[in-house]
């Protein structure tokens, strides 16, 4: 069960809590702790809010707009040069060369023209994101992500293109037990050689690690609740 968030602790306990969540998960897994990268979700949080997460040594964070991204990023960059942004929300083709100049991973590749879009900005540019196939694990039709019957052909068309992929990403279904979906996206990602597995929220960052997360996408737990 995650932990509950009081509003007593610091962004220094919200990590640590964490972490110690992870390790937890990671321990009983038999997984070491250091396979598994804390993504901190930082959409909609402002950078004062996202600093004291920098200076207690976070290094990777996620935010869902590229707007967003932009506007917050580069400053805090040239503070902690070493921190990394992940992108987590679904990315329009028109917005793939921004994306490839700020991210250094891509976690909602989900179709080919986002495949083509991502290659042709990564050769312009030579900077090369980590890119994550989202995979619509439940069959949502309102959600992003591939369908599982066209991860095959999406997995193809990403070869052609020289696109790398390292992992695959889904959000399952809300308000149900997510550790099926879990399991059946590591499943996916085992029978196409893939080793990243971007999965797992606030609410369920223990069932997620336990069934192989590599990158486990933490907002609430470490900011608060948005607004
Ligand atoms: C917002 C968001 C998260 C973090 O969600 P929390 O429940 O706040 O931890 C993770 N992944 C994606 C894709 C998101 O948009």
């Amino acid at each position: 069960m995650p932990l509950p968030i009081a509003r007593t602790m610091t962004p220094d306990d919200r990590l640590a809590a964490t972490h110690a969540r992870i390790a937890s998960a990671a321990r009983i897994a038999r997984r070491a702790p250091a396979d598994i990268t804390l993504v901190a979700v930082s959409k909609t949080h402002p950078p004062e809010a996202i600093r004291p997460l920098l200076l207690a040594g976070q290094r990777d964070f996620g935010e869902n707009r590229v707007q967003e991204a932009a506007a917050k990023w580069p400053a805090l960059r040239e503070e902690f040069a070493d921190c990394r942004l992940h992108l987590v929300g679904q990315l329009q083709s028109n917005k793939a060369a921004e994306a490839v100049a700020l991210a250094d991973a891509i976690h909602s590749i989900d179709r080919p023209s986002l495949i083509a879009a991502v290659a042709r900005a990564s050769d312009a540019t030579g900077r090369r994101p980590d890119c994550f196939v989202q995979v619509n694990i439940g069959d949502e039709p309102q959600k992003g992500g591939c369908a599982i019957a066209d991860l095959p052909a999406l997995l193809a068309e990403a070869r052609t293109a020289a696109l790398p992929i390292a992992g695959l990403m889904c959000v399952p279904p809300a308000a149900v037990e997510p550790a099926p979906y879990f399991a059946l996206l590591a499943k996916i990602a085992r029978d196409h050689g893939i080793a990243g597995l971007s999965m797992g929220m606030s609410d369920d960052v223990e069932q997620a690690v336990s069934l192989g997360a590599t990158h486990v996408r933490v907002g609430s737990a470490l900011f608060g609740a948005r607004a």
